[in-house]
């Protein structure tokens, strides 16, 4: 017999089967001899008050075999036949790479073109970066295999209501070599030490299943058909063409793309982003004030997340891509620009806790100089304007000004900056200065409050780093809603987070994969 079981128990009974197994049995007013086994099948740490709780769902088998068979059947992909019709996928991030692999199981080749390296390849650039400041404009934080989800967190979770088809994605992630716990967590997460190994077996999925991968490719054109109002292929850098229907997934950060479809003439509509800086604690600080305990987390309890969210001045500040345990990275994708966003390693096992703090940003909010009325790249203008800022206040280099926390709030100078975690280092800067009034005010302002709500966290002991504005992207490529692809252009699919129609990993995965599907159905 098996039965699933809701329970809530301390964090050293969650961590070992054993005391789960004592439990369910004193529970269930069961010998301990009768439970043959227990597999926990959803997990979420209470923290709300002073004793720290974690809910579980476990599946207990009783008298009889436990069966190891996976709860959820692993996804099998079959090779695409020879005489398949082909489809282009520009772009190798979590949209592009889902939405290749959703190609394959509905029987189309994939032509994934990447203008970044493979995932290995790329690791010796992006660690240059912060060694010597150099910025490889197709292989830094966001470009190359995996796209900007390779170097991350790989958070997987998502305000998408989706349940099926976050499932999907994850089962996906483990089916690649992501841990079984993404499964069961309600915070899943992979690490930045793990993703590209989960990436490269994505890759050799589509490989293995006869689709193609040309890394080092640069997408700079589209092809139109005689009456231009359908997408037939895309031009590279080097002169070569490749034919199908498009899968557009190039991620928020490329701008050389939206200027292209711009000068072509093509339909793209300004989008809201959030811009701010990173603020990083020691992460023994977020324990303690997050757990309610002076002594930190203990053996158990993984370490300590929030999210702060207030209004200020009818705009949103909010905290963003929390990262425990983790680093704050260089994640410009160009040279001449300072940009900071954050990762952690598996373990979450640094001395550091880090988030973005950002501040909603609307067209209408842009100075005058943009004209955000009419120019649908004002946002993104505006975007890069700040960055090249903070690249400036930088004397010019990736070493990224930082001030205190609580001098940031009060206007003060910040003579000594504690250390960070930041692997390009930090100078002090006057961030509560040169950052625009309406950001760095209304900053002030939500740390105030964020400090009255967590006693501790304004504090000296956190800086602010600055600037943080990849949070999302600034245009939008407007889809028909019906058939999902560009509401002028037959053919082209609009896809991920550069499309403006997801934001992390988790939801962009799922839009490549709908956008599979459209394209599908209209071959
Ligand atoms: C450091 C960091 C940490 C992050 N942490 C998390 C996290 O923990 N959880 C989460 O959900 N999200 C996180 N994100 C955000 C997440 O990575 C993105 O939301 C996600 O990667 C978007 O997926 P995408 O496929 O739409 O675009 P991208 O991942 O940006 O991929 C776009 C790809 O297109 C390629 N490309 C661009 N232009 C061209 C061209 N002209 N020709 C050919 N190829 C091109 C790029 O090289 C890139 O590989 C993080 C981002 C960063 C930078």
């Amino acid at each position: 017999m098996t039965k699933d079981l809701q329970i809530r128990v301390s964090p050293s009974v969650a961590a070992q089967d054993s005391k789960i197994i004592h439990y369910v049995a004193s529970e269930q007013a069961l010998s301990i001899m009768r439970i043959t086994g227990v597999r926990i099948l959803r997990r979420s740490i209470d923290a709300r008050s002073r004793t720290i709780m974690v809910n579980l769902l476990v599946r207990v088998w009783i008298d009889e075999p436990v069966d190891d068979t996976p709860v959820i059947a692993p996804v099998q992909y079959q090779a695409v036949k020879d005489n398949a019709p082909s489809a282009v996928v520009v772009g190798m991030g979590p949209a592009g790479l889902f939405a290749a692999l959703r190609l394959i199981e509905l029987g189309v080749r994939p032509i994934v073109l990447e203008r970044g390296k493979n995932v290995k390849e790329r690791r010796v650039d992006v660690a240059r970066i912060s060694r010597e400041g150099i910025v490889d404009p197709n292989s830094n934080y966001c470009y190359g295999e995996g796209g900007a989800g390779a170097y991350s967190d790989g958070k997987l979770y998502t305000r998408s209501k989706k349940r099926g088809s976050i499932e999907h994605i994850l089962n996906v992630f483990h089916c690649h070599g992501a841990s079984r716990d993404i499964l069961i967590d309600a915070h899943p997460h992979i690490g930045s030490d793990r993703l590209p190994d989960v990436i490269a077996a994505m890759r050799e999925t589509i490989i293995r299943c006869g689709g193609e991968v040309h890394f080092n490719t640069l997408v700079t054109r589209l092809l139109l058909n005689s009456t231009r109002d359908t997408v037939v292929g895309v031009a590279t850098a080097s002169g070569a063409e490749y034919a199908g229907p498009v899968i557009l997934a190039t991620g928020h950060s490329a701008r050389d793309v939206y200027r292209m479809l711009h000068n072509e003439g093509i339909a793209l509509e300004p989008k809201g982003i959030a811009v701010g800086v990173r603020l990083e604690h020691p992460q023994q600080l977020i324990d303690r004030i997050q757990y309610h305990t002076p002594y930190g987390r203990g053996q158990w309890l993984p370490a300590a997340e929030y999210t702060f969210v207030t209004q200020v001045e009818g705009r949103g500040v909010y905290s963003f891509c929390m990262c425990p345990g983790g680093i704050i990275v260089p994640a410009t994708s160009e040279p001449g620009l300072l940009v900071v966003n954050g990762m952690s390693p598996s373990k979450r096992n640094t001395h550091w806790a880090n988030s973005g703090m950002v501040v909603e940003l609307h067209p209408e909010d842009l100075p005058a100089r943009y004209d955000a009325p009419h120019d649908a790249l004002a946002m993104m203008n505006y975007q890069h304007d700040l960055e090249a800022l903070c690249f400036e206040q930088a004397g010019n280099s990736q070493v990224a000004g930082a001030q205190r926390m609580q001098d940031f709030v009060e206007g003060k100078e910040s003579q000594l900056i504690p250390p960070s975690s930041y692997p390009a280092g930090v100078q002090p800067s006057r961030l509560d200065r040169w950052m625009p009034a309406p950001i760095a005010g209304r900053l002030q302002r939500g740390f105030r409050t964020f400090g009255k709500a967590a006693r501790g966290f304004l504090t000296n002991q956190a800086i602010v780093i600055g600037v943080e504005t990849r949070t999302s992207s600034p245009v939008r490529i407007p889809r028909d809603i019906a058939s999902m692809h560009h509401i002028a252009l037959r053919g082209l699919y609009p896809c991920g987070e550069g499309a403006g129609y997801a934001g992390g990993i988790v939801s962009s995965a799922i839009d490549g994969e709908r956008c599979a599907e459209a394209l599908v159905a209209k071959l």
